[in-house]
């Protein structure tokens, strides 16, 4: 980068030259040979260049990288810097400003990620970030956005939550927040387990439930959903309500699955199969998150007991089916082979039945013992 210095220029020739009438500095792509030299030349006057910068033929891309980057980049504040704050932000950073605030102080962690990390929430929301991104647990969510100072942010700031159900916190949002900020309601499911080597194919649910009209206020939205995208996420994008209901048939009941197994015991052994890595995998993914978001999504998904209750008469049922086969053979063993005794009756079921007079007996209600 060459330095020309306005006040030498003024010193010699009081007419200043119109293309040197800058009072800061320019860069020139141009080799310093393609420069007339000034003691020679009658046009020019002798005028003082400071040379600090040897790179002088990458300075222009770097400049042109440097707008790109401040065009495409966020200033993202996350609240809630706990397990799945701290794996989102790793990725984040890559293209993104992040500040951070949370209950617990995570100063010396965030600073070492390179995350401004803010205490008090009044200080972070002074910062004026263009995203506040909300990743506390479900249960706290309320009570916390009661106490958020939203008056210290600008106008129409962009909320997005990333909580694992979706129609409680866009609920919140709709009665918490002031009428101009834009609400994006979101869901990546995944984990710093599932998504740990790469995000590409897993699935990120959104709802854009308020986004201003304005191009800054939608640019700004799909800058965001763009983070995703690029890490090749599968973009679904679906309604809070309709999360809820696929997310309780799928995701809650493989948290439910995950943790009874876990408690269950499994242990890996040499003659490991397919099948019995599968349920391994399945407790390594689910045992690492907080029984705090189980709760959430037992508690705040409506659905969530309905599955729950599901579960349990399927496991019910299975149980009748084998203890009930159990119990034949038992009876065999005690009474004999009753065979005829029992064809008879089943014989004189069908019958019955052929009349319209009976409903079919199940088989087990045909007595065998002849008692
Ligand atoms: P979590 O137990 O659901 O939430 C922990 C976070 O909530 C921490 O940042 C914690 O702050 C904060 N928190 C808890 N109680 C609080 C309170 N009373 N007041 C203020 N803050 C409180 O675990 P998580 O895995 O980090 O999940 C965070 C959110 O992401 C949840 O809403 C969850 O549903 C969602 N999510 C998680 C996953 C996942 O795989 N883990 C995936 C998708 C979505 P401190 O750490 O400062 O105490």
């Amino acid at each position: 980068m060459l330095i020309f210095s306005p006040t030498t220029i003024r010193s010699v020739n009081p007419q200043p030259l119109p293309y040197l009438s800058f009072f800061h500095s320019i860069s020139l792509p141009l080799p310093l040979t393609s420069l007339p030299t000034p003691s020679k030349s009658p046009h020019f006057p002798s005028f003082h260049i400071n040379c600090i910068d040897a790179a002088q033929p990458f300075d222009y891309e770097s400049h042109l990288k440097n707008r790109y980057i401040q065009s495409t980049s966020l200033k993202i504040a996350i609240i809630g810097f706990g397990n799945f704050g701290q794996f989102l932000s790793k990725t984040f950073l890559r293209h993104h400003t992040l500040l951070a605030h949370s209950r617990t102080n995570y100063a010396d962690l965030a600073n070492h990620l390179g995350v401004s990390f803010y205490a008090d929430p009044h200080d972070l929301f002074e910062q004026h970030p263009d995203v506040v991104l909300l990743s506390t647990s479900i249960l706290s969510t309320e009570t916390l956005l009661q106490k958020l100072p939203f008056q210290r942010l600008r106008r129409n700031t962009l909320f997005v939550d990333v909580l694992s159900v979706k129609e409680f916190p866009r609920n919140l949002f709709l009665k918490y927040l002031p009428p101009d900020f834009d609400i994006l309601c979101t869901h990546p499911m995944f984990g710093p387990e599932s998504g740990k080597t790469s995000w590409a194919g897993l699935p990120f649910v959104y709802d854009k439930v308020r986004i201003g009209d304005e191009e800054s206020r939608i640019k700004r939205c799909d800058k965001f959903l763009d983070i995703f995208e690029k890490e090749g996420c599968r973009m679904v994008e679906m309604s809070c309500m309709e999360h809820d209901k696929y997310a309780a048939g799928s995701q809650f009941v493989t948290h439910t699955m995950g943790r009874v197994l876990e408690k269950f015991g499994l242990e890996s052994s040499p003659i490991n199969t397919k099948g019995y890595e599968t349920l391994l995998n399945l407790v390594e993914n689910t045992k690492g998150d907080s029984f705090d978001l189980y709760y959430g999504l037992f508690m705040y998904n409506q659905n969530a007991l309905e599955q729950l209750e599901r579960l349990d008469m399927a496991f019910e049922s299975i149980k009748k089916d084998l203890f009930g086969r159990l119990h034949q053979v038992y009876r065999k063993q005690l009474f004999g082979d009753n065979n005829g005794e029992v064809e008879k009756k089943r014989s004189l079921a069908q019958q019955l039945l052929g009349n319209g007079s009976l409903t079919e007996p199940p088989l087990d209600n045909v007595r065998q013992d002849g008692s």
